[in-house]
């Protein structure tokens, strides 16, 4: 195959496509490549070809080379909002360059103090059929020195012909988004577009929408399942309607993307409870009233009454001209972006948490919305106040989503009217949300909760949450319940006349609010309350003794760790030891390997973040989804299948003999054990072996090291009894020996839901791996995901595994559910799941055996 070598075509310092701060080329919508940090503004052809494109903003420019292969290059991020200033293009388009030539010029002090970023992506793009076979990343590079080698790729689909620049293209396409076009969807595929230059606009229901507006986007209505048109003209048509296809290819999974299952139906925290609003009841509730809602954050609450309502904000409808308003509104939504941004980038920290930075993340797109925007200016152009114009935009776009039939859509109204306040608030030049004060154990009423609102109370001093109107799946409730606020919304206007301070009982299991409950239910409700806060602070306390079944076995609950802090994290939950640690997290994101001595500092701080608990360190895993820049490995067409794990580590030798001497170093020695990934023969534990004999020797050292086998693949377990022979113990890797058992790449959006671990062949694979190690009186563990599902865990020990290395957050809820059931009845679960039909099958099993067991194993 003929390879073409590209060279740089900007001096800087070349990066991964991933540091690209924009999900559309870090996402590698538009195709594979590098980006270069330019530190001279004079952009050069990369090689020879014709000059295919070149943005009429004159900020990038696509080569086509005589093989066909199309090369785009960026200059920096969202640099088209800067409408060609700054920017000179040496080349027209349909010219011949060659390598070298100068093609734009360009005014790097500008373009940094203007764009968000000047990192300019270099991409072979997607549907020209190459691939990079070699790469120059991590290094400064000059113009022309070498930076891509990359190759026709035989199977690549070639779309290149309908590029024709200018022209408009259409394309169908299938809405695979679960809930159809909602606020996430409508905002990736708005966000796909922002580099590109074309019109883009969507089809469907008879209705069309600009598709850089979340707001129309959502308005579409579209369904799961829908067919619509993309339609798009303007020179960039041809990558938008790709990068919009790749966003509906790639989100097009219910979820999961990376090999995670998706949410147990089985265990959704959200039982289904029908609403039951009366219309029109607006009758002040008396004592013993029940008012009937949807649960949107599971839980029970007990506490008193307080209102709250949403700040009315006066707004001149005049303004006072057309240039004051309009930098006044910039300004006000200035000031929101920028507390939007904080909260999305740092709201970890936050109650709410990630939920918190998901929602800050929509918000942002909306307050940038073109349609909303459009409005907002033609109102200030009328004279209008930039509040008023703010309002009504933001009103008018509320309205259309109020009448479309999808509830999800409905309540995204929340957002907009949050954004509405956000902005009035700003302008009024106040800084935030006003947090009211609020007594101890308040259950707070509302209308609807805006997110921002809820994000400002105090949680410690909500016991639950009560609304009118809302929904279920609206931001508020997914930031209740990652809160763990419990939560009911559409209980109607009824509650709104709750009279203040009244006693109430916020059942968010039954999804029924009681007012002013009889004496005798409100101390059950208490009691149930204390219960089951005793319930989890005792399943943590506990979970700092050993684990141990009903009958006395002893099980040993271990962590996955990567980081001392983690390890720390995982102690504080109960973690016997750490059954892997992922050592990959030292290897990536570099452009060397570490050291003996940084691997060994590395180590020994993981240790003793352990208290001298037992760390079980694997080995480099690099390869498959795990590709390390800087390792030689060749191009393979299928890298999960290739040079990958254990595998990796032998075609390197001094690599493995560094990280093997590292582990030799930490003290104390018997802390230590080591486990091998992706075996699949017993050569290999062979082989690493005999270095690690040489290393003992070498160090003068006699004591004996534990080796043990990860079973990730089918080859392994059903070899174990011969691997037990070369190793001292095997650890399930459940992720790839699922992967692998049932040919489903773990990475696939579209299987992700199939790819399930409790699946009868995973079990059968495990069960044989956990017998060879009985026969020898060995110790079998799973450190897979499998091990991190309190509903998985019964099974595992029934099947004779004697460790699980979980998550450590599970640790309390693993510990204490296992300590409900004896040894033969997990045996009996196993035996049942082994002859099961299918992984549901087996999960509804346990289900069943769980719930007969005790409470809340499910
Ligand atoms: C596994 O495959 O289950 C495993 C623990 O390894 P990783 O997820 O790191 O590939
Ligand atoms: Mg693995």
């Amino acid at each position: 195959m003929s390879t073409l070598t590209l060279v740089a075509p900007l001096a800087g310092w070349s990066t991964p496509l991933d540091e690209a701060p924009d999900a559309v080329f870090a996402g590698r919508m538009l195709g594979d490549g590098i980006a270069i940090d330019p530190t001279a503004g004079r952009l050069h052809a990369p090689c020879d070809g014709e000059v295919a494109h070149v943005a009429p903003s004159r900020h990038a420019l696509t080569l086509r080379t005589a093989g066909g292969a199309e090369i785009l290059m960026h200059v920096g991020i969202d640099t088209v909002s800067l409408g060609g200033e700054g920017f000179a293009v040496a080349v027209a388009p349909g010219a011949t360059v060659r390598s070298g030539d100068l093609l734009i010029t360009f005014d790097l002090d500008l373009v940094a103090r203007r764009a968000p970023s000047l990192l300019t992506p270099v991409i072979v793009t997607a549907e020209s059929g190459f691939r990079i076979r070699r790469r120059t990343e991590g290094r400064g590079v000059a113009v022309g020195d070498p930076l891509m080698v990359i190759e026709p790729q035989p199977a690549a689909a070639a779309l290149a012909a309908a590029t024709a620049a200018g022209e408009p293209l259409s394309q169908r396409a299938i809405v695979g988004f679960g809930h159809g076009i909602h606020a996430r969807p409508a905002a990736l595929l708005a966000a796909a577009l922002r580099n590109l230059a074309a019109d883009v606009r969507l089809r469907a229901r008879g209705r069309e929408a600009n598709a850089r507006s979340t707001v129309a986007l959502m308005a579409l209505g579209a369904q799961h399942g829908d067919e619509i048109e993309l339609r798009a003209s303007g020179p960039d048509a041809a990558l938008a309607l790709r990068a919009l296809a790749a966003v509906l290819a790639a989100e097009s999974a219910p979820a999961g993307r990376r090999g995670v299952r998706p949410p147990d139906p089985g265990t959704a925290a959200v039982p289904p409870v029908e609403p039951a609003v009366a219309a029109g009841t607006t009758a002040v509730p008396v004592a013993g009233d029940v008012l009937r809602g949807v649960v949107a954050s599971a839980g029970l609450g007990v506490g008193r009454a307080v209102q709250l309502r949403r700040p009315e904000i006066a707004v001149a409808e005049s303004g006072a001209g057309v240039a004051y308003e309009t930098a006044a509104l910039e300004r006000a939504r200035a000031t929101v972006r920028a507390r939007l941004e904080r909260r999305a980038a740092g709201a970890a920290d936050e109650a709410g948490g990630g939920a918190a930075a998901e929602i800050a993340v929509a918000h942002l797109e909306l307050l940038e919305d073109p349609e909303v925007l459009g409005a907002a200016r033609a109102g200030l152009a009328e004279g209008r106040s930039a509040g008023f114009a703010w309002r009504e935009a933001v009103r008018a776009a509320a309205a259309t989503l109020r009448t479309l039939p999808d509830p999800r859509l409905r309540e995204r109204v929340d957002d907009l009217l949050d954004l509405e306040t956000q902005v009035l608030l700003a302008l009024a030049g106040t800084a935030a949300t006003p947090a009211p004060e609020l007594p101890e154990r308040s259950i707070v009423i509302a209308r609807e909760l805006l997110p921002s609102q809820l994000l400002a109370l105090d949680a410690a001093r909500v016991a639950g949450l009560a609304t009118a109107a809302g929904g279920a799946t609206s931001h508020v409730s997914i930031i209740a319940a990652a809160m763990g606020i419990p939560a009911l919304v559409a209980l109607g206007p009824a509650v709104l006349a709750l009279r203040e301070g009244s006693e109430l009982v916020v059942d968010a299991e039954r999804g029924v609010l009681e007012v002013e409950p009889p004496p005798a239910r409100l101390g059950a409700a208490l009691a149930s309350l204390a219960a089951r806060r005793e319930r989890l602070a005792a399943e943590r306390a506990a979970a700092q003794g050993e684990c141990r079944l009903a009958d006395g076995t002893r099980i040993e609950v271990f962590a996955n760790v990567g980081s001392a802090a983690e390890a720390e994290a995982a102690v504080r939950n109960g973690a016997e030891g750490c059954g892997l640690l992922r050592t990959e997290f030292l290897f990536l994101e570099r452009e060397s390997p570490p050291d003996v001595s940084e691997q060994t500092a590395a180590y020994q701080r993981i240790a003793d973040a352990l208290g001298g608990r037992p760390l079980t360190i694997r080995t480099l895993d690099a390869g498959g989804d795990k590709p390390i820049a800087y390792l030689p490995q060749p191009a393979e067409e299928n890298p999960a299948l290739g040079l990958r794990g254990v595998r990796t580590s032998l075609a390197n030798p001094p690599l493995l003999r560094a990280q093997l001497e590292a582990i030799l170093h930490v003290r104390p020695g018997e802390q230590c054990r080591i486990l091998l990934p992706m075996i699949t023969e017993v050569a290999e534990v062979v082989a690493v072996r005999a270095l690690l004999d040489e290393l003992r020797a070498q160090l003068g050292m006699t004591r004996a090291v534990e080796v043990g086998v990860m079973v990730e693949t089918p080859a392994a377990a059903l070899i174990a009894d011969r691997l037990l022979q070369v190793a001292d113990f095997l650890s399930i890797g459940t992720n790839d020996l699922t992967q692998y058992t049932l040919a489903m790449d773990r990475l696939h959006p579209l299987l992700a839901p199939r790819l399930d671990a409790l699946h009868p062949a995973v079990l059968r694979l495990i069960a044989g791996a956990a017998a060879a190690a009985a026969e020898r009186g060995r110790m079998v563990a799973v450190c897979g995901g499998l091990a991190s599902e309190p509903l998985a865990a019964p099974i595992l020990v029934g099947l004779g595994v004697h460790e699980l290395s979980a998550v450590g957050a599970v640790i309390p809820r693993l510990k204490a559910d296992l300590s409900r059931v004896t040894l033969e009845q997990c045996r009996a679960l196993a035996r049942a799941a082994l002859s099961a039909a299918d992984a549901p099958a087996v999960r509804a099993l346990a289900r069943r055996a769980c719930g007969e067991a005790g409470e809340g194993t499910a």
